[in-house]
């Protein structure tokens, strides 16, 4: 195997292969390699439709060989180190190889540690997650007999945002087909302020979450899981100023201790579990304080290494972390590869931050919030002369379920249908 790389690739998930099939299709005549450890490459986004049974969980995965983009060299390793002074990967086999062009995309790391409890709990005691077991999520839901529903999100940045909500409404609505409605709080415990910050998104969800009679418990941070009471612990997040004043919110039994502490007993929880950089990049000379790798917010090129770039989960990027948002992410990092290439400088693509989040509202019922920097809306042109993007509607859910996978699979891996 060649050791030295014209374009090398770390992760082979949706950013890492959406780059290098844009790559190839732009210019085939560069030579890419990527490393990506795992021979399975998962669809993420379905994984909330298989938490409520409305989509086949094995739909959701293909063998990384099989989406890996022709010409392009697989390295089944993974990266460990790097050097980036020799431009140098070092993997964990040992061997290290270099590049002339770096492009980093190896997502987000789940923290099972982040939160007291639930490493232990995670897959039993009714603790689920779309995040870690999509179909445990389901067994969930299929068992559940009334109680409290409670669903939940960490402190920390997470991959698609909206996820933790999304199962909640497909909950609420198969609780009521079960008919255990009646005798289920469905509750919403956030440490935001808000349910979602981008208008006018904002409006319809919370219209959404007073139809569905939701509870809803902002600046709520889950900081610990006891299994065996089935209960949640949480610090309230706000102070200073935005201190709250929580009073004891009998209908769902919950229990006030002093100014900061908080817990609610639950029947079945939802989180999202903590998250952040993977481990091998925190410690790396690409990462900023808080560990993700500090590149410019416009052009993805690594603030210090000037022949490295960022996308995906771990980039700094002050957006959503989506796969939505590598559509316009990967086309940015190819252009400038390029101008680098021929004329030793940056092109004028910038990213804008775009990112996107189709929010589902119930089974055959959808929203889509898409959005730039500052939380500023950013819907399709095209798409919002047809439709309100930001109603729930049942032309977005076949979106979500058909339309969006399709395009996956079939366009956006193939470096199709970007811009
Ligand atoms: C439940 C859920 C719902 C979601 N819903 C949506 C949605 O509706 N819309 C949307 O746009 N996005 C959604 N997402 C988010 C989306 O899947 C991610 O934002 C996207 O996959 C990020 O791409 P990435 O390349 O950064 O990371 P990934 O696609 O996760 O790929 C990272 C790759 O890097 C590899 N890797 C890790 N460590 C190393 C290493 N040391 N060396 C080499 N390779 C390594 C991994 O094996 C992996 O293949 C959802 C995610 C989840 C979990």
């Amino acid at each position: 195997m060649s050791k030295h790389h014209q374009v090398l690739i770390i992760g082979g998930g949706s950013g890492g292969l959406m780059t290098a099939s844009k790559l190839k299709k732009e210019r085939s005549s560069v030579a890419i390699a990527v490393v990506e450890p795992s021979d399975k490459h998962i669809y993420q986004p379905a994984w909330t439709l298989v938490g409520a049974n409305a989509y086949d969980y094995d739909k959701t995965i293909r063998s990384e060989a099989s989406v890996m983009p022709k010409g392009v060299t697989w390295i089944k390793d993974k990266a460990v180190s790097f050097s980036p002074e020799n431009n140098e990967v070092t993997l964990g086999s040992g061997d290290k190889i270099t590049y002339d062009y770096l492009v980093l995309s190896p997502g987000i790391q789940i923290d099972l540690d982040g939160i007291e409890g639930l490493k232990e709990n995670m897959g039993k005691n009714g603790v689920c997650s779309n995040y870690v077991d999509p179909k445990y999520t389901w067994e969930v839901l299929k068992n559940f007999k009334g109680g409290n529903a409670l669903f939940t999100q960490p402190t920390t940045p997470i991959k698609c945002g909206g996820a933790p909500q999304k199962i909640m409404y497909l909950a609420e609505e198969h609780f009521v087909k079960s008919k255990v409605r009646e005798k289920t709080n469905v509750i919403f415990a956030s440490p935001g302020s808000v349910i979602f910050g981008v208008h006018p998104f904002k409006e319809e969800l919370e219209r959404i979450v007073q139809k569905k009679q939701i509870v809803t418990k902002f600046h709520y941070a889950i900081t610990k899981i006891d299994g065996e009471k089935k209960e949640a612990h949480f610090k309230l997040a706000a102070t200073g100023d935005n201190q709250c004043v929580v009073n004891e919110d009998p209908e769902i039994d919950e229990k006030v201790t002093g100014d900061m502490h908080v817990v609610i007993p639950f029947d079945m929880l939802h989180l999202a579990p903590p998250q952040s950089a993977p481990d091998f990049i925190k410690t790396s000379p690409f990462s900023n304080d808080a560990g993700w790798i500090d590149v410019d917010v416009n052009t993805l090129q690594h603030k210090k290494y000037k022949n490295v770039f960022g996308v995906g989960d771990a980039a700094a990027l002050p957006t959503a972390k989506t796969g939505a948002a590598l559509r316009k992410q990967a086309p940015v990092v190819v252009g400038n590869i390029l101008h680098l290439i021929d004329e030793n400088k940056l092109g004028d693509k910038m990213y804008k931050g775009y990112s996107s989040c189709p929010l589902v509202t119930g089974y055959g019922k959808m929203l889509l919030a898409e959005f730039g920097y500052n939380n500023v809306r950013m819907s399709d042109p095209v798409l919002t002369r047809f439709v309100d993007t930001s109603k729930e509607k049942k032309s977005m859910w076949y979106l979500k379920k058909y339309g969006l996978p399709y395009l996956y699979w079939n366009k956006m891996l193939k470096g199709k249908m970007m811009d």
